[in-house]
């Protein structure tokens, strides 16, 4: 049997449900999957496998199951088998699971021997892929394999009857790990002499809280960082210490009536929140907390999931939290305890390091609430690994994605596991991060380079291209970036053969011609490969790739095709850099062409008065899109198309005009999203009609915008074609390599 079988109580459930139909034989984990051998009457064997299906546990999933005869051998009983090794493990371990209500309730039970010990785990919850160094996911396998279990522990986990059976990671306040509370000031001095140790940490973690301070908590997959998200004086600390001015906070609620305060919550959005991933979800703010999400009209929300968590909001913990991942501005997430503690100190007030450790670094997923079923934005911590697509190759490929919200993706036996979110390469401890991410997943599935074909962006200067060309490998092969982003829609929906009209608008991607590509048009399919048949119209940029910070920059070569234009006086106040730009663009030094609609969308948040730097990736056009949310009515900006080219000279024109008779600027940001929405609709209409297609996929980090997809579809309306978007793997280059990873398995090699 294959699927996400081991680390979810499986086995423990074959054994139970072997006894219920009176079978003997065994259960073992193998590599390949869950192995089972049941001997007995034919209708008990036919119960058991019905039931197999029907009643397996809720955190499982079975791809397959395998049914074959074989010669009784008479066994006595039933019996849980030690795991056995032989191939190469294609069998999924499962991501991390919150605390189930049945160890929720032992937590708060004065009389359990578990009472308010941090580390309550079972077969149904719990840690794992966190966890576990190696496959099989046995407990000397783990970051537990330091912690001899106690007499009550060993009992209930070798007990059949038992909710602990077989729980790898099980511990008690006796035999198991704790939380200690180390004050920031203790750090350099390294004494441990008066650090307070289980409840009595949590409790004093919690009074720091509420005096405002910043405390580092150590939680599934790495340290947040954590404040009282009320107390603006403690959320502006956390900004100056951490580096980070304007990126939003993500905040914990309680519960989920909490939750509900905080954000409208729809069904959906309420359904992520609660689903085992236990994501960060982005919502619509009912409440304002003051610096946790500037510019934005929304909030990341999240629900407690480990025990840790809960302990925290029971002893008295501010309502909510911030809990932002612990790092330095880009930097991957701290998970190692002496890396936070010198990473961090200067940050955190204080830490409350969990002496558990963590085999490998794990953000917060985060998910948005969509149209039409969520929409994955980073997938990690309970999202992965996990497997989000088929397809049909026995070539073990490795897809190492693109630079920015880098995620590599292992195709094993033609099963496409999405590894988790590494982040912006930029720095020397992401690429550490990235490479080691690439180790982990080879080696968990223990994928030999004489055969492995290693996937890469087309971008020759792309830190993650030239570490996939170093990589051993039987092949390299390169993937042209907003293909990946349009393939990574078809791949998740198993559509490998389904011909459409693929759209994929971001901020940056090496195009064919080497100029920055980023607002394409491509008919084709994944097997055949997309045909770019159209493109926004090009502009210049000064300072190439790394204008994307500026927006200014990226508005001079713009508007400089609109002709002379006043920008200094009001309502435009552009500082000396536009000028400078302009420059580059008017002579040519150091401008490059590109058809990048983030560019674009950088452009009208100069206009519309975003004229400083940005802080993080997409920040501009998410203030467009925020700013857009907000209004009521929809100044015209029309967008030309004619023949193979969205040109966006009338709608800038229409802006300019609008901001000079003193327009609301929200109006007009929604009336760019319309006429673009209305646009891309046109030309897509178009090409459908042209080559005969059905179907439209819309991909790439600007999709991300909520706002823009839906003017598409109204645009688009009930005329017969379909809309396709992402919702297993991000939009974002988070997606990338599925792509990458789909592409290189069509292309015969
Ligand atoms: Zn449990
Ligand atoms: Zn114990
Ligand atoms: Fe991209």
């Amino acid at each position: 049997m294959r699927g996400t079988v081991q680390g979810v109580g499986f086995r423990p459930f074959v054994f139970r449900l072997a006894a219920r139909h009176a079978l003997t034989g065994w259960v073992l984990n193998g590599d390949d999957g869950v192995r089972i051998r049941v001997e007995g009457a034919d209708s008990a064997l036919e119960a058991f496998l019905a039931d197999l299906r029907s009643d397996a546990p809720a955190a499982s999933r079975i791809a397959a199951i395998d049914v074959a005869e074989g010669v009784p051998e008479g066994f006595a009983a039933f019996e849980i088998r030690a795991s056995e090794h032989v191939g190469a493990p294609t069998t999924r371990i499962s991501p991390d699971l919150p605390v189930c209500g049945a160890c929720l309730r032992e937590l708060f039970d004065p009389a359990d021997r578990r009472h308010r010990y941090p580390y309550v785990n079972c077969t149904d919850c719990g840690p794992r892929f966190s966890i576990v160094h190696r496959l099989p996911y046995d407990r000397p396998r783990t970051t537990m394999a330091p912690w001899k279990m106690c007499e009550a522990c060993a009992a209930e986990y070798e007990d059949p009857a038992d909710r602990r059976f077989h729980a790898q990671p099980t511990a008690c306040p006796a035999c198991g790990p704790e939380y200690v509370l180390v004050a920031g000031a203790d750090v350099a001095k390294g004494s441990d002499a008066d650090r307070a140790r289980g409840v009595a940490a949590i409790r004093e973690a919690v009074r720091l809280l509420r005096d405002g301070a910043v405390i580092a908590v150590k939680g599934v997959g790495g340290y947040h960082l954590a404040c009282d998200a009320r107390n603006a004086a403690a959320v502006a600390a956390l900004r100056e210490r951490k580096f980070r001015k304007e990126k939003p906070f993500a905040v914990m609620a309680s519960d989920v009536q909490g939750a509900r305060r905080l954000v409208t919550l729809t069904a959906e959005a309420e359904a992520a929140l609660t689903s085992s991933a236990r994501p960060i979800v982005i919502a619509p703010a009912v409440l304002d907390l003051p610096g946790v999400s500037p510019d934005s009209r929304d909030i990341g929300v999240m629900l407690p999931y480990t025990p840790l968590h809960h302990l925290l909001f029971a002893e008295g913990a501010p309502v909510p939290l911030v809990m932002t991942s612990a790092n330095r501005s880009n930097e991957p997430i701290a998970f190692e305890d002496d890396d936070a503690l010198t990473g961090l100190a200067g940050i955190a007030d204080a830490f409350l390091l969990g002496e558990r450790p963590i085999a490998r670094r794990l953000d917060d997923s985060i998910v948005r609430p969509g149209h039409d079923g969520p929409v994955v934005l980073r997938r990690s911590r309970g999202l992965a690994p996990a497997l989000v697509a088929e397809l049909p190759t026995r070539t073990p490929i490795l897809a190492v994605g693109a630079d920015l919200k880098n995620a590599v993706t292992l195709v094993v036996e033609g099963q496409a596991y999405a590894g988790p979110h590494v982040g912006d390469l930029e720095h020397y401890e992401a690429l550490r991060a990235f490479r080691a991410s690439i180790d982990d997943l080879l080696a968990m599935y223990e994928v030999s380079t004489d055969d492995l074909v290693v996937v890469h962006d087309l971008h020759p200067q792309y830190a993650s291209t030239q570490v996939a060309l170093s990589l051993p490998a039987r092949a390299h092969v390169a993937v042209q970036h907003h293909r990946a982003h349009v393939a990574s829609v078809l791949a998740e929906r198993g559509a490998l053969d389904t011909r459409v009209v693929g759209i994929a608008f971001d901020g940056t991607g090496y195009g064919d011609d080497g100029s920055i590509w980023g607002g394409e048009f491509f008919v084709g399919s994944v097997r055949e490969s997309f045909e770019r048949v159209a493109s926004l119209r090009p502009a210049m940029l000064a300072g190439g790739d790394a204008a994307a910070r500026h927006p200014l920059q990226a508005a001079a070569g713009f508007l400089f095709q609109l002709g002379p234009i006043e920008l200094h006086a009001p309502p435009f106040a552009f500082p000396a850099r536009y000028d400078d730009a302009r420059q580059l663009v008017a002579r040519g030094v150091r401008a490059f062409e590109t058809t990048s609609a983030g560019r674009l969308f950088d452009c009208v948040a100069a206009l519309l008065g975003f004229t400083r730097p940005i802080a993080f990736e997409g920040q501009a056009a998410m203030w467009v899109e925020h700013l857009a949310r907000g209004a009521t009515e929809a100044v015209d900006c029309p967008f030309g198309v004619e023949g193979r080219e969205l040109d966006w000279r009338p709608a800038l024109d229409a802006v300019i005009a609008a901001r000079r008779r003193s327009a609301d600027p929200g109006a007009i940001a929604a009336g760019v999203h319309r006429g673009l929405g209305s646009a891309v609709a046109t030309m897509a209409r178009a090409l459908a009609a042209e080559h005969g297609l059905e179907t439209i996929v819309l991909s790439g980090g600007v999709f991300q915008n909520a706002l823009l997809v839906a003017e598409v579809r109204r645009s688009l309306g009930s005329g017969g074609l379909e809309i396709w978007i992402n919702h297993q793997v991000p939009p974002n280059d988070g997606g990338v390599s599925l792509g990458q990873a789909a592409l290189a398995a069509l292309a015969r090699l």
